[in-house]
């Protein structure tokens, strides 16, 4: 679907930052379920068919307990995490940067070399370091996620428009009908293979704008794992560290 989440089964999700959440269909569900996860992300799973009605009644029902459990994800989110983080693990790339404090008079900023990032200005401002990091990981982002997608439809023979990376809490990817695709840079903290398997995902969508079975077919041509890789990325979230969503 155009701009629908990536998985398979999604149905629709929310972009509003304080409030994500997700509805999965499941073929295995048997009743309606919620998750809460680390970034205070909620999927909410349910069984084929299920009525908008009946989700929403599900969650006016569970309300109380989804935001108490959202409180606590914002609590605990990076609790073992050291920030600033020592170094940004980027799997998806094979790349491990070393964050330097190089401190300083002036406005934040990052100077990157390979492999070492370093910070200038005052590195006490959390905030500043925050939206600094964030702003070099979109950065770098577009690099790898542009140079990716450029060999993987030249490999396969796909063809899109354009590409733009965001930072989002609840979509991996889209693909418009006019063939520009949308990437999301958390990407680069999962395996390569998982970021693989979504950028063919969404090329595969510039030849079928749905998640019919011969966009799955299509998909699983170039990609064969493709259901175990969809469900690690379904729980990638949990690779992003929590500087990359955290208070602003
Ligand atoms: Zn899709």
């Amino acid at each position: 679907m155009l701009d629908a989440p990536t998985s398979q089964l999604s149905l629709w999700s929310e972009e509003d930052p304080g409030e994500s959440w997700v509805v999965r269909e499941s073929r295995r569900a048997r009743r309606l379920a919620v998750r809460v996860f680390q970034t205070g992300r909620v999927e909410v799973i349910v069984p084929p068919r299920t009525s908008r009605g009946a989700i929403e009644r599900f969650l006016d029902r569970h309300r109380a307990w989804i935001e108490r459990k959202r409180a606590e994800a914002r609590r605990d989110a990076g609790a073992g995490e050291p920030f600033p983080p020592r170094t940004v693990e980027l799997p998806a790339c094979g790349e491990s940067w070393r964050v330097h404090l190089a401190g300083g008079a002036g406005r934040l900023r990052i100077a990157s070399a390979p492999g070492l990032l370093s910070v200038h200005g005052d590195c006490r401002n959390a905030r500043a370091m925050r939206q600094a990091l964030r702003g070099w990981l979109i950065c770098h982002a577009r690099g790898v996620l542009g140079a990716a997608l450029a060999a993987c439809s030249g490999e396969l023979g796909f063809d899109y428009e354009r590409l733009i990376v965001r930072r989002q809490r609840t979509r991996w990817g889209s693909c418009s009908v006019r063939g520009t695709i949308s990437l999301n840079c958390c990407l680069l903290f999962q395996r390569r293979e998982v970021m693989r398997y979504l950028l063919i995902h969404e090329l595969a969508h510039t030849r079928h704008m749905n998640h019919s079975r011969r966009f799955w077919q299509c998909v699983a041509e170039h990609c064969p794992g493709h259901r175990a890789l969809d469900r690690e990325l379904l729980d990638g979230w949990r690779h992003v560290p929590a500087w990359v969503f955290g208070d602003p």
